[in-house]
């Protein structure tokens, strides 16, 4: 199944490629035009591929909140939660200031937007940020009906969690329960693992629009700073989370990053994490060999939280808007946008383009004009891309370490070059 994705990919990214290139030719006008615009580009394949995201993120809700039941409620000693919660959150504080850090380094050495002419057009209108004090009341839900129906992911993980923990105390009614959540888990990972095997087609369809919809001139004239940002994301999706998987836990990287194969194309092609989310959640299980005690919660809070690939991107962003405008960068102003970038990776949400948005804030804490995202917006929807990748990668391997560490890990599973080979 993971090769048919991964064909499915190629296929839709040559053949959006090549109706690109078409579109571009005079020769194709008229009735062809049409056909290939309307009916094939903005219609077929527009219409499967919406279909395919809608009903990932179907799952999202149900599989959020099940597994993190399961999970908790399984834990027996509901004493772990705390310092389970801990070291995700300290791992996804860490990695994403690791990745800016990197990024900013980078992008300072090889300057990207030293060669660049600044355009006097350029208009982005910043949003607002929610207040700190808002954001940290509304990670509790005053009605867990309406966080689910909002899909309100940090709201969900706190009902969850709750309602899990107190499962675990219920006595005789809780164990009754709690059978009842284990096999409407395995119910909804099978849905999981039906819709798999539509996901060539999805991932076919939503690649082939994608790029026969992209202008992909842009890319030539910010090279550069395209190029930076790629060679950050694929440095740290790699080398940085494969050193840290080797030295916490003794495993090889390089089994891990073969079984994120089938997450990487789902992440690719929709780039969001939370669509990606009940892919990420499947595989860290059933392949990667983590309990739901653990992946229940560092998989849903990582697809929100935690974005390496994110602040990566806002990292070299920063770098090349400084440049452009002629600004020199303090060092003040460097560890203000390592923790505003670190902080904006947690308040980015997980769907296509959000990070661009949250940069806003990173370039107002700099002191650097907000309109210079205009400046990169052309080149963005690929990055996006390539980043969500990073990002789920991310949540995968804190799942692996925080699960090895508290001894929730089946290493066998790991090892199984053909666990969870037929999902469906
Ligand atoms: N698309 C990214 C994600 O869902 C967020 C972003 O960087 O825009 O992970």
């Amino acid at each position: 199944l993971t090769n048919r994705i991964l064909l499915g990919m190629l296929a839709g990214i040559l053949l959006g490629s090549l109706l690109n290139l078409i579109g571009h030719g005079s020769a194709v006008d008229g009735t062809l035009r049409t056909i290939i615009d309307e009916w094939l580009v903005g219609g077929v394949f527009d219409v499967i591929g919406r279909i395919f995201v809608a009903s990932l993120k179907l799952l999202v809700v149900p599989l959020v909140f099940v597994s993190l039941v399961c999970g908790s409620s399984s834990l027996g000693d509901s004493a772990r939660m705390g310092p389970i919660a801990g070291k995700t959150l300290l791992f996804y504080l860490a990695t994403t200031a690791i990745a800016v850090t990197v990024a900013l380094v980078v992008a300072v050495f090889i300057g990207p937007g030293s060669s660049v002419q600044l355009d006097s057009s350029a208009a982005f209108v910043a949003t607002e940020p929610p207040p700190l004090k808002e954001v940290l009341v509304n990670i509790f839900p005053a009605n867990p009906i309406k966080a689910m129906a909002d899909g309100e992911m940090l709201q969900i993980i706190v009902f969850a969690l709750l309602f899990g923990y107190a499962l675990s105390r219920a006595g005789d009614a809780g164990r009754r329960m709690a059978t009842y959540f284990s096999d409407l888990e395995v119910v909804v990972m099978k849905m999981v693992g039906v819709l798999m095997a539509f996901a060539p087609w999805g991932v076919f369809a939503l690649l082939a629009r994608l790029f026969a919809e992209m202008g992909l001139g842009a890319i030539l004239d910010l090279g550069a700073y395209f190029l930076t940002v790629l060679g950050v994301l694929i440095f740290h999706g790699t080398v940085t989370y494969g050193l840290i998987l080797k030295t916490f836990t003794g495993l090889p990287p390089k089994v891990m990053l073969k079984k994120m194969r089938s997450v990487w194309a789902f992440a690719f092609s929709t780039a969001s994490s939370g669509a990606t989310l009940p892919i990420t959640l499947r595989t860290v299980e059933k392949k990667l060999g983590v309990h739901n005690s653990v992946a229940g919660f560092t998989i849903p809070l990582g697809a929100t939280i935690n974005m390496d690939g994110t602040a990566i991107m806002q990292g070299v962003a920063t770098v090349f808007i400084a440049q452009v405008y002629g600004f020199d960068l303090s060092m003040t102003a460097y560890i203000t946008v390592i923790l505003t970038a670190t902080l904006a990776s947690v308040g980015t949400a997980a769907v296509p383009g959000v990070g661009l948005i949250t940069l806003a804030m990173v370039l107002e804490q700099a002191g650097l004009p907000v309109e210079g995202i205009a400046l990169i917006i052309g080149v963005d929807r690929l990055l996006d891309m390539v980043r969500t990748m990073v990002n789920v990668t991310g949540d995968a391997t804190a799942s692996v370490v925080v699960a090895r560490s508290e001894g929730q890990f089946d290493e066998e599973v790991f090892y199984d070059p053909d666990a969870d080979a037929h999902p469906e």
